[in-house]
């Protein structure tokens, strides 16, 4: 029987393709299992033959100006505004979030192009003085070259445009290749990118497997730099295996909102149900911990049950739902696998704890209480609809539990004490802070990523193209005479 299912090629030097292995892969559309394309299963192969063609194109690309690079970005900008509706409604095909947030994910990514956009007239270097007389010094952006982009699933248009949008004003040429979960929304996004790029070979996706194509991206001599987001296992394998290159990495979180006994509790209630089970839990700033001081937890538990119980799930597309299904099997059982590890560590179930029977990767939203900071689900990345319910006497207590897991991407503070709030932003090992708001929702304009095994490297923001450019440090001597920095 001939397959009704589309299949999708890749680009490679301004065409598109099919694999040199001949295969193809699905991707399945986890509210309903069935295909939503076939995608081609690019190798180490493609993966060369598409670093050459992003190395044949750099200098051009290079050349165009930067504020004509940021116009070509502008269009985009414009072209994904227009079709915001149809991309949203790709993302919750593909891997399932409820449609209100797919339409906030494509938002993301049009305030990311018109920032972008602006950066092509900016790309500022500093001025300085020198220390000697007659003599100027400045800095200047250069752009890095060939840029590796390697992508997640759970915001499967945003994190590819952000890495995309800035290699491109910075000058860059570019392999990308997607989440093999999500290669529909990276695949849509690419062919409306490289229509408005124009030069063959600037813009290449490759999809297909992390282990082949992926690894090949990062072993590979012509690579520049490797602008990847995705779990701590990969980031840990592209550290070991990129030799010297340049590495982005925004790694996993396990981040916890702290609620004081002085807090609106409805408020945090509001930003724990929107942080802890939007997405599903499968996002990386996603609140997996509540660390709740003693006087306030029966109230706070019992109002957050009361709106758990309320939480709809279903289709992605569905408007009227709250919480889509995981992206995939393998998700469901690693969230499956993690509840049985919190009963066997003894923390209380108060609610969910279940996959729904029939077709799709649903789990019922989760919530664990009596958690010890040290237990496997109060310390590890579920990355599904899991939260734990840490009680603490004081702030102190709250902000070392905070501190005491290895990530360090987002938290939260829930106080009306401004003491508190600012003991808070000052003493939380984090990237992000948020006080009186949950763990999620970062803005185009200010830098995002983490510390510790989140990773060091900042997207987004003025600090974003940093990432995507080299500093090259110029100093002009109108003296006449040879003058020694440090000696005359
Ligand atoms: P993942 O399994 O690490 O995959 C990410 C990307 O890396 C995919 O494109 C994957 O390809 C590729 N890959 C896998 N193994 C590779 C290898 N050996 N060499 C090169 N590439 C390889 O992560 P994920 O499950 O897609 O995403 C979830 C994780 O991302 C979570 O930990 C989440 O916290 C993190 N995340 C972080 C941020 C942030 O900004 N800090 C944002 C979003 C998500 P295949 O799909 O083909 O395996």
């Amino acid at each position: 029987m001939v397959s009704m299912v589309k299949e999708f090629k890749m680009l490679i030097n301004g065409k598109w393709c099919g694999a040199a292995s001949g295969k193809t892969f699905a991707s399945i559309n986890p509210f309903d299992e069935k295909p939503v394309g076939l995608f081609q299963q690019g190798n180490e192969m493609d993966a060369r033959k598409a670093v050459q063609a992003a190395k044949n194109a750099f200098m051009k690309w290079s050349e165009v100006p930067a504020p004509k690079r940021g116009e070509i970005l502008f269009d985009i900008a414009n072209e994904l505004k227009d079709r915001k509706q149809e991309f949203a409604e790709l993302i919750s095909l593909e891997m399932g979030k409820p449609i209100i947030e797919s339409m906030g994910e494509v938002q993301e990514a049009i305030d990311l192009a018109y920032y972008l956009a602006g950066e092509g007239r900016r790309l500022f270097g500093h001025t300085t003085k020198s220390e000697l007389k007659d003599k100027i010094a400045f800095t200047v952006r250069l752009p890095v070259g060939v840029c590796a982009l390697i992508t997640p699933w759970n915001f499967p248009i945003s994190i590819p445009a952000i890495k995309m949008l800035t290699a491109l004003v910075c000058g860059n040429s570019f392999v990308l290749k997607p989440s093999s979960d999500a290669p529909l929304c990276a695949t849509r996004l690419v062919e409306l990118i490289e229509k408005h790029v124009k030069l063959p070979g600037v813009v290449n996706l490759v999809t297909g497997p992390g282990g082949t194509a992926g690894r090949e991206l990062i072993t590979n001599e012509d690579i520049r730099l490797i602008a990847f987001t995705g779990s701590i296992e990969t980031g840990a394998f592209i550290r070991q295996n990129a030799g010297l290159k340049k590495i982005g990495l925004e790694l996993g979180g396990k981040n916890a909102i702290i609620v004081m006994d002085d807090a609106d509790i409805d408020l945090a209630v509001d930003g724990i149900l929107w942080g802890a089970f939007g997405t599903t839990g499968q996002r990386c700033t996603a609140c997996s911990r509540v660390i709740v001081h003693e006087k306030v937890k029966k109230e706070l538990e019992e109002k957050l049950l009361k709106r758990v119980k309320q939480l709809r799930l279903g289709n992605g597309l569905d408007r009227k739902i709250n919480v889509g299904p995981l992206v995939n099997e393998s998700a469901l059982k690693k969230t499956e696998n993690y509840v049985r590890i919190g009963l066997k560590e003894k923390a209380r179930l108060l609610i969910g704890g279940k996959r729904l029977k029939g077709k799709g990767f649903f789990f019922e939203p989760t919530v664990f209480s009596n958690v010890k900071p040290g237990m496997r689900i109060a310390r590890e990345e579920i990355f599904g609809p899991v939260l734990s319910i840490i009680s603490v006497k004081n702030l102190d207590e709250a902000i070392r539990i905070a501190n005491s897991v290895k990530y360090g991407l987002s938290s939260a503070i829930y106080t009306e004490s401004i003491a508190n709030a600012f003991k808070a932003i000052e003493a939380i090992e984090a990237g992000l802070t948020y006080v009186n708001s949950s763990t999620t929702g970062s803005e185009a304009h200010l830098p995002f990523g983490g510390v510790k095994a989140t990773g060091s490297t900042r997207e987004q923001g003025i600090i974003g193209i940093d990432e995507f450019t080299e500093i090259k440090t110029v100093y002009i001597d109108y003296s006449g005479k040879l003058q020694k920095a440090q000696i005359d």
